[in-house]
């Protein structure tokens, strides 16, 4: 399963940032996932519920999904649009040189962890 591929790479992130910065234990991971990335939010948590717990530093920690909206870039009148609303299609000038600016992003935004 792809997403579970993307739990992967996100714990090797965190257990490198947590080993830089002397953390032990991580309450939880928020994730910026973009609005057309191919990723399904709820089976990354899935995923994330079953790999993170076989981790020391991720037991228990809980990942959080921000969902992030995707934007389009005209090229021709110079704005940006909403992605899933229109798709391809400028909706300013109609034109179809545009392209995906943002939405597509798979990305750690934070990682929360215990205060002491
Ligand atoms: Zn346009």
């Amino acid at each position: 399963m792809h997403e579970l591929g993307i739990v992967f790479y996100i714990i090797r992130d965190v257990k490198q940032a947590a080993g830089e910065n002397g953390v032990t234990k991580v309450n939880a991971v928020v994730m910026n996932i973009g609005e057309v990335s191919t990723v399904v939010p709820e089976y990354l948590t899935d995923c994330w519920r079953w790999a993170a717990d076989k981790e020391d530093l991720l037991r228990g920690s809980e990942l959080k999904v921000n969902v992030t909206p995707a934007v389009s870039w005209c090229e021709d009148c110079h704005q940006e649009y909403p992605t899933v609303q229109y798709g391809k299609t400028c909706p300013f000038c109609a034109s179809e040189h545009t392209f995906l600016r943002r939405g597509n992003e798979v990305e750690i935004k934070e990682i929360e962890v215990p205060n002491d």
